[in-house]
């Protein structure tokens, strides 16, 4: 006999697993910690599409993202993405599975994907929209995929997709930076020691910049040897004076957010194209607030009058965001696995220890990832 998921996969894929329920830790509601629950009766994702792949997790890479989520964070934009004519009832989205990194082995692929098969290991960092990686099984649109660099373990690879596709996005999509262009470059990094700057200090060395970060003054010899070429220690004092007695820098990336505004824009040559970059917007929030159209709105007018606050003084003013892309993460890949760019995996964690997990995340004071392993 056929169950519902045999019927749909044979539909769109090409193999007939017959699956139905998985171990997951699951959210019913938005809130702290405790709201975390296991069960192994989570549904099996399901090939709603040709171009879907279901992966089997080997290890799920954590992120701030996953700890503001667990709280509300997005809910509005996230509910208007999964459900976009607006016709489940509200909470449609529980039990929510939260997890942003993947490393593990491809198990069923949709009818139309050409790029894998079943048994590759991959990696891929998972739209916030879509259901997460803390769960035996995931399923993902194919270009969201890519083959996971050979040189890595699962936890290593889990440590590396949603960081990298963030800063892969924020500085060269958003800040037009390529690994030809970036030989000459001054570029300074606000918060070199989380998940985010440990990944970007690595990608920008590689890629010949020269690169000046913030960090505490514990973390100074820890993004030494990742490749920094200038620290600055952001706990003896305001941090923009001894930056501002440095030469000008052509691009900022900003994973702190807060007052930075106010002060990192003077650090860019004018008039040259330099950008700051900043990781800390309003968007989200002010969807949450205000619903989608108004705070669509109210985010478009905020962008607008900064970007052209300071035009005006010749400096680009942008938001980066993390963007879903397999073909970024080839390109990652390859870097890997030339050893131009390393894992930072701080701590790692077993399935079953994942509230312990979300609550180092939550703690901060980052030095690299925070990696569960699934299987
Ligand atoms: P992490 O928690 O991994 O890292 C944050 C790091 O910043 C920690 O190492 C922390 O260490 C350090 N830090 C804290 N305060 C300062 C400061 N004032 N100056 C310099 N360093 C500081 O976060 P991620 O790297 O994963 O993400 C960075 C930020 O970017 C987060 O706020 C995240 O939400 C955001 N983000 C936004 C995305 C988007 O799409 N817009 C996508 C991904 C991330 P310590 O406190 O010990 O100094």
């Amino acid at each position: 006999s056929l169950c519902w998921h045999g019927i749909q996969s044979r539909l769109f894929s090409t193999t007939k697993t017959c699956m139905t329920i998985m171990p997951a830790w699951v959210i019913d509601k938005y809130g702290s910690n405790d709201v975390l629950r296991f069960t192994k009766n989570a549904s099996f994702p399901i090939i709603n599409y040709p171009n879907e792949v279901i992966i089997k997790v080997c290890a799920a890479g954590l992120n701030p993202l996953d700890v503001s989520m667990r709280g509300g964070y997005g809910a509005a934009t996230m509910s208007m993405k999964r459900d976009p004519l607006n016709i489940k009832q509200a909470g449609s989205e529980f039990p929510l599975i939260l997890g942003r990194d993947v490393s593990g082995v491809i198990m069923e692929c949709g009818l139309d994907v050409k790029y894998f098969r079943e048994r590759d290991e991959v990696w891929a960092a998972i739209p916030p929209w879509k259901q997460g990686s803390l769960a035996e099984f995931v399923v993902l649109s194919a270009n969201e995929v890519s083959h996971k660099p050979k040189s890595l373990s699962h936890t290593e690879a889990a440590a590396i997709p949603y960081v990298a596709t963030t800063a892969w996005s924020a500085l060269v999509n958003t800040g037009g930076l390529s690994k030809d262009n970036c030989a000459k470059k001054r570029i300074l990094i606000l918060g070199g020691s989380g998940g985010v700057g440990t990944f970007a200090i690595q990608m920008l060395k590689a890629w010949g910049a020269h690169v000046t970060v913030t960090c505490s003054q514990n973390a100074e010899q820890f993004v030494k040897e990742l490749g920094a070429d200038h620290v600055v220690d952001y706990t003896a004092g305001p941090v923009e004076e001894p930056l501002s007695a440095l030469e000008k820098f052509d691009l900022i990336l900003d994973n702190i957010g807060g007052d930075t505004e106010r002060w990192a824009l003077s650090l860019l040559k004018p008039w040259s194209g330099a950008k700051y970059v900043t990781l800390i917007t309003s968007f989200l929030q002010n969807t949450d607030r205000l619903g989608i159209a108004d705070g669509m709105m109210q985010t478009a007018a905020t962008m607008a009058t900064k970007a052209l606050k300071h035009l005006v003084k010749g400096v680009h003013y942008r938001w980066g965001f993390f963007a879903p892309s397999g073909p970024a993460l080839d390109e990652v890949r390859e870097m890997v696995d030339a050893g131009q760019i390393r894992a930072v995996v701080e701590e790692t964690f077993s399935f079953s220890q994942v509230p312990q997990a979300l609550n180092k995340v939550e703690m901060g004071h980052a030095r690299g990832k925070t990696v569960v392993q699934i299987s």
